[in-house]
């Protein structure tokens, strides 16, 4: 690959596509964008990014920035501790270096959120440290040009492969860093067959020889997720809907929701609820379902519209207007299909 290294960066150069990230190599910005490209496409974050930066221009603001108002413009990026260690690194670095970002991997690292990969983009991005950016990309593209066949699930495969990497990397190692992502994202595509043609590796590349590429990379297989039902419950009141907050730990912790129980319940055991509960209804409708999949589980949601005369008594939750709540709540995407489906009724 060391061979290959000049003919990456310029392919790099010539081909890299248009990204707001890769307008400057500021830090905050660098390590803004690594943040939201975790477990999220490119295409997605897009937008997310240029608001961000709109609504919080510099590590100063962020450091400040009310909790609420974070996770609204984190709203649909999942993984929302992302973002509570963003505000927590942007105190520590205003408090601890006067609001200058720390620029090796050594400093970086100790930071709230900061892992392996993200120290090693933002020293190498932008201060030019040689260290190696290993994520599925690089990793499918390394495994492919060696014809690599070790599990790429195993962490000592991680490490060696990014010891490999880290002695070719060359003084601009931000930018092969960057190409070999890139190669990764657009050539050596996870998905069917690689576009060997267009690839700087293409001369030496084993896999391309032997057209060994859809075997790599070897990785476990994923577990089944764990399947979890919810009835969600959608109380309307004088144009106002029902929402309240999750609890204070655990998955979507502090994100708002409308209310639901776990499991899936029919309108007749709904009303049974209901009474028990000496909640006074008009009707009770079955509404939207949706399914929203996280890493480890997947929710099957179905819900129920209910009309009530009188607030809920029950002081865990606020009636708003749909506007209100779409304009200053945090709901996490797993709920959006209701949202979304109440401006229909
Ligand atoms: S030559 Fe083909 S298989 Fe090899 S790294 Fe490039 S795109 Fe992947």
């Amino acid at each position: 690959m060391k061979r290959c290294v000049d003919q990456v960066l310029k392919w790099y150069l010539e081909n890299r596509r248009d990204l707001p990230w890769r307008v400057d190599t500021d830090p905050y910005h660098i390590w803004i964008s690594e943040v939201m490209l975790q477990q999220t496409r490119i295409e997605s974050v897009i937008d997310y990014y240029l608001r961000f930066l709109k609504e919080v221009p510099t590590i100063f603001v962020l450091a400040t920035i009310d909790d609420e108002k974070l996770l609204k413009l984190w709203e649909g990026l999942g993984y929302y501790s992302r973002a509570r260690n963003l505000k927590k690194t942007a105190s520590i670095i205003v408090s601890k270096y006067a609001g200058i970002f720390p620029t090796t991997y050594a400093e970086l690292i100790t930071l709230p959120g900061i892992g392996d990969y993200t120290a090693s983009a933002i020293s190498s991005i932008c201060f030019q440290e040689k260290k190696a950016t290993v994520d599925g990309n690089v990793l499918r593209v390394y495994t492919r040009f060696f014809g690599d066949y070790s599990n790429i699930s195993d962490l000592k495969v991680r490490r060696r492969i990014a010891g490999e990497l880290e002695a070719i990397l060359p003084k601009e190692s931000g930018i092969f860093n960057q190409a070999l992502m890139e190669i990764g994202e657009v050539v050596c595509i996870p998905k069917g067959v690689p576009n060997c043609l267009l690839c700087p590796l293409n001369e030496y590349c084993i896999s391309s020889k032997k057209c060994i590429y859809l075997e790599l990379p070897v990785k476990n297989l994923k577990k089944d997720k764990k399947i979890v039902e919810y009835t969600v419950l959608i109380f309307k009141c004088d144009d106002q809907y029902a929402i309240q907050k999750r609890k204070n730990k655990g998955l979507l912790h502090q994100l708002w929701q409308f209310p639901n129980l776990e499991g899936t319940y029919t309108s007749k055991q709904i009303e049974d609820y209901l009474i028990k509960k000496h909640i006074v209804y008009r009707s009770v409708k079955k509404f939207t379902e949706s399914t929203h999949v996280f890493t480890h589980q997947k929710w099957k949601m179905i819900s129920y519209y209910i009309e009530i005369d009188h607030f809920l008594t029950d002081s865990s939750f606020v009636f708003k207007s749909l506007d209100i709540i779409r304009n200053d709540y945090a709901i996490p995407t797993a709920f959006q299909p209701f949202l979304r489906d109440l401006s229909f009724v």
